[in-house]
């Protein structure tokens, strides 16, 4: 059988929020920092509102492009005089996802004066809320969620953003975390599941702030006080933190796959340190699949921490068989013909007198399509290697994701409907191991209700209608 050489070969993050409210502080300049903290969760658009938290105009800059092209005097946001501020960067999928009208915050009137919204998730009856509306009349502007629940808010009768909020929230089904300002106040909610991280800060002197991960508060030299509740709504304003249970929170869902690969290895989610979490993977990987082999190797960069454990466990020398070139954009045309029929991975290359007569144990923290291992396979093989075993730090996926990171459909996973042996001959490899779901969730040391396993397990917590 050809197994052809096309497509992503990872999970991919949708967004990464984060926004606080201070007296005394350049938030916007400290915004933008923490969007570079931010920066692995969405390349594709990034973006700032911030105001004097008055209720007047809201100040706004978003384009398409990763955070040094959209701030490349980042030292400009310094003069912006205000108490708040919301960040954004974007992963965009699906047809219209590159649009640049989908680019957040999304920024509106209505009759309260502005609201700017952030957004991270993806939900479920989007298109019936959206039809609902569009029947009443509204006209949508962009694709996005965050368009979707700023008509909402709009339509309420309350006073205050925050009542508006606690209306139409018990509404959205699916993965959210949104940082909203109406100009006078900032808003963070997670959704009733928690599916998609948010975490609260308190910034240095004075003041709060909000982000998908706890490396952009490191980044900014905020000090970590909590994560949101799964349905929790936590209002910044000039009174300072308060908080109120907006849905029912469910058994909370954090997503495994923020261990495994999404997230930043100098993150903690609900107390786990990412990379931490990664090197046991690691350690578990090698018991439950040892192999007789010279070196480990990890895929870079999100695949080292687990490769360091297995080769600590083994007692192999860790080596770095593969080296990647970071200065190739997302998008690239392979230089000749015969290399892109190859699948040849300009991004990747071995190092020959590593990898030359070796038999490798190649650790990777996922297969997707299964189009990466077999590229790195490949690599491996002209490099020299005599075996190449792949060894997984997580178990197969075999189902697509509802809840906001870019999938492919399942009958596009390797994994989904094949054997053990069948993924190993696609992919070219001499033998492959698998991390176990029960070895996964004891490296985390994290009760195993209070996670989403989904697209490894197919029990999803929640289904589109
Ligand atoms: S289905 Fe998979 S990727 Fe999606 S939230 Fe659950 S664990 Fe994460």
């Amino acid at each position: 059988m050809h197994y052809e050489v096309t497509g992503a070969g990872k999970l991919r993050e949708a967004c990464g929020v984060c926004g606080g409210f201070a007296e005394n502080q350049p938030l916007a300049f400290l915004t933008c920092f923490a969007l570079y903290a931010l920066q692995h969760r969405g390349q594709e658009s990034a973006g700032i509102v911030a105001g004097p938290g008055d209720g007047r105009k809201l100040w706004i800059k978003r384009s398409m492009g990763l955070v040094s092209d959209v701030f490349p005097d980042s030292a400009d946001l310094k003069g912006i005089v205000c108490k708040l501020a919301v960040g954004h960067v974007r992963y965009a999928y699906g047809s219209d996802g590159r649009d640049p009208e989908n680019t957040q915050p999304l920024k509106l009137r209505y009759r309260h004066g502005e609201l700017a919204i952030a957004h991270n998730g993806h939900l479920l009856n989007a298109i019936e809320l959206r039809a609902e509306l569009e029947k009443e009349g509204a006209i949508f502007q962009t694709d996005t969620d965050s368009e979707l629940l700023a008509h909402m808010v709009a339509r309420q009768g309350s006073e205050s953003l925050e009542e508006a909020l606690a209306q139409v929230v018990p509404r959205l089904k699916g993965a959210y975390a949104f940082v909203i300002t109406d100009g006078k106040k900032v808003v963070g909610l997670r959704d009733g599941f928690g599916f998609r991280p948010l975490s609260l800060a308190a910034l240095e002197g004075e003041g709060y702030y909000l982000a998908s991960e706890t490396c952009a508060f490191d980044t900014i030299g905020a000090t970590f006080i909590r994560d949101l509740e799964p349905g929790e709504m936590i209002v910044l304003d000039e009174n300072g933190i308060h908080s109120s249970q907006v849905v029912n929170g469910k058994c909370e869902n954090l997503c495994i796959f923020e261990y495994v690969y999404l997230a930043r290895p100098d993150s903690n989610m609900k107390g786990v340190n990412v990379h931490l979490a990664r090197r046991e993977m690691g350690r578990r990987l090698a018991r439950e699949h040892p192999v007789d082999a010279d070196i480990v190797s990890g895929v870079p960069d999100s695949s080292i921490a687990a490769a360091s454990g297995y080769a600590e466990q083994a007692g192999l020398p860790y080596e770095m068989a593969l080296v990647k070139n970071r200065y190739i954009g997302r998008t690239f045309i392979k230089p000749t013909q015969k290399m892109r029929e190859e699948g040849v991975d300009l991004k990747l290359n071995a190092v020959n007198k590593i990898v030359d007569g070796k038999r490798v144990v190649l650790v990777d923290d996922s297969i997707v399509r299964g189009t990466t291992s077999l590229k790195l396979i490949r690599i491996m093989r002209r490099a020299g290697a005599t075996e190449v075993h792949l060894r997984i730090s997580s178990p197969p996926v075999i189902g697509s994701c509802y809840y906001g990171i870019d999938t492919p459909d399942r009958e596009d996973l390797i994994a989904y409907n094949r054997s053990i042996d069948e993924i190993a001959r696609l992919t070219g490899a001499d033998s492959i191991g698998y991390l176990s779901m029960e070895e996964l969730i004891a490296s985390l040391d994290l009760p195993a209700d209070k996670l989403c396993r989904a697209c490894f397990s197919g029990d999803y917590p929640i289904l589109p209608a």
